[in-house]
């Protein structure tokens, strides 16, 4: 029997809650909207929300800034990226990271996928031997994070420097340490459909004093940057505010004053998400057709998407697989379509990249498909959305399934 359509919308995030509304309004009665703009002995809202995230991710710094593309960009340059070096990342992931990298002047060089949605670590090592990489931009995509150990190893063998692009993972663990202090910095955006939402917003975290003042002067801190909340002390700037350009691209009170009621809410938000995402993963796990990514013990995710592929589908019936789950008001995106849509691409879109050899990618994202999971969606949701998958996925025949 066909279940009944589904009529949530996917793409519905819960509404700004009435603290952060006030917060915003009491903002605005100010006038001061620039993180700069103070008055003596206040605390911005931005250094304010720079502390308070520095606290949570555990780290000695944090920098508010325009975007997570934006904190990415100049995470690279503050660690000492040369124009046209290689920087390793994921072929897995979404367009701001490779764009980043460009817009950084470097040149992405894209490391394979697994099944579990994980950068393949032979595939690392190679890549980094091969190309002589110094850094290594690693997306935590979807949420789904590599064994941090053997990263570590392989950074180390190949004098690698980590940055962590932590869109995904903001409030997620590997063996209880925070994603994104794995290496030099950790990335984070507070865009919309992320775990925080300011609509857009980034923030850059790091226990390295050199760094973070690097990083302040890139996003545009003018010569005030001692009005930091989670900045090094004065003398880590004598040099560098003169060293380094400003390129514009700060966080401002407004956004920051949504922010932090939502940063007081986020560990409360992941379980939300969490009991969701293991609805859906119980449900979808019954049928034979799809394969779920494995989720190690070490790993406390953030289920805020789920992803499962269907191996060995052909173009045609993802497409009809697609369209039979939208008939019934579910949105699937489908990561092995020729043609971008909306915010889901694959590398052969990526024009602007010399072209890469990616096999084992290509072979997982042509039967890849991915969800969001808002948490305006209840439990019971979840479980009506599987239910309209797994029903659409009868008429498919697949490599390998009954
Ligand atoms: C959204 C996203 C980013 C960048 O975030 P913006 O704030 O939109 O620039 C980076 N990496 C991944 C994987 C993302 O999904």
């Amino acid at each position: 029997m066909t279940p009944r359509p589904f009529t949530g919308a996917f793409t519905q995030q819960e509404p700004i809650g009435d603290v952060a509304i006030a917060a915003a309004v009491a903002v605005m009665k100010t006038g001061r909207l620039h993180r700069y703009n103070t008055i003596p002995g206040e605390l911005s809202q931005v250094s304010l929300l720079e502390s308070e995230y520095a606290a949570y991710q555990q780290q000695s710094y944090c920098l508010a800034c325009a975007s997570g593309g934006y904190a990415m960009h100049i995470a690279l340059l503050a660690a000492g990226m040369q124009p046209g070096e290689p920087v390793l990342t994921n072929a897995f992931t979404l367009s701001p990271v490779p764009g980043a990298i460009v817009n950084a002047g470097g040149r992405p060089v894209l490391v394979e996928c697994t099944r579990d949605l994980v950068i393949d670590l032979d595939d690392l090592d190679a890549k980094a031997a091969q190309s002589g990489a110094r850094f290594l931009l690693l997306s935590h995509m979807r949420g789904h994070i590599a064994d941090m150990e053997k990263i570590g190893e392989i950074t180390a063998v190949h004098g690698m420097t980590l940055i962590e692009d932590c869109a995904h993972t903001m409030g997620a663990t590997w063996n209880g340490v925070k994603s994104g202090n794995f290496g030099l910095a950790g990335c984070f955006s507070t865009q919309t459909y992320k775990h925080m939402n300011s609509g857009e917003g980034g923030l850059l975290t790091s226990n390295d004093p050199d760094f973070m003042a690097r990083a302040i002067i890139l996003s545009g801190s003018y010569m005030l940057y001692e009005r930091h909340g989670a900045a090094p002390e004065g003398s880590h700037f004598a040099d560098i505010r003169l060293d380094t350009p400003n390129c514009s691209g700060r966080m401002d009170n407004l956004r920051a004053a949504i922010l932090r009621p939502q940063l007081a809410e986020l560990d409360n938000s992941i379980e939300r998400w969490n009991e969701r995402y293991r609805t859906l993963e119980t449900a979808l796990r019954r049928s034979a057709l799809f394969y779920l990514p494995i989720r190690p013990d070490a790993e406390h995710y953030v289920g805020s998407s789920i992803q499962f592929l269907a191996e060995g589908i052909s173009q045609e019936n993802a497409r009809d697989f697609v369209l039979a789950n939208k008939a019934l008001g579910v949105e699937l995106k489908w990561f092995g379509a020729s043609e971008p849509v909306a915010f889901t691409s694959n590398h052969h879109s990526w024009r602007y990249l010399q072209q890469q050899n990616l096999p084992e990618t290509d072979a997982v994202q042509s039967g890849l498909f991915d969800m969001r999971i808002p948490l305006t969606f209840t439990v019971a949701d979840c479980a009506h959305i599987a239910d309209i998958i797994v029903h659409c996925a009868g008429p498919l025949r697949l490599k390998g399934a009954a």
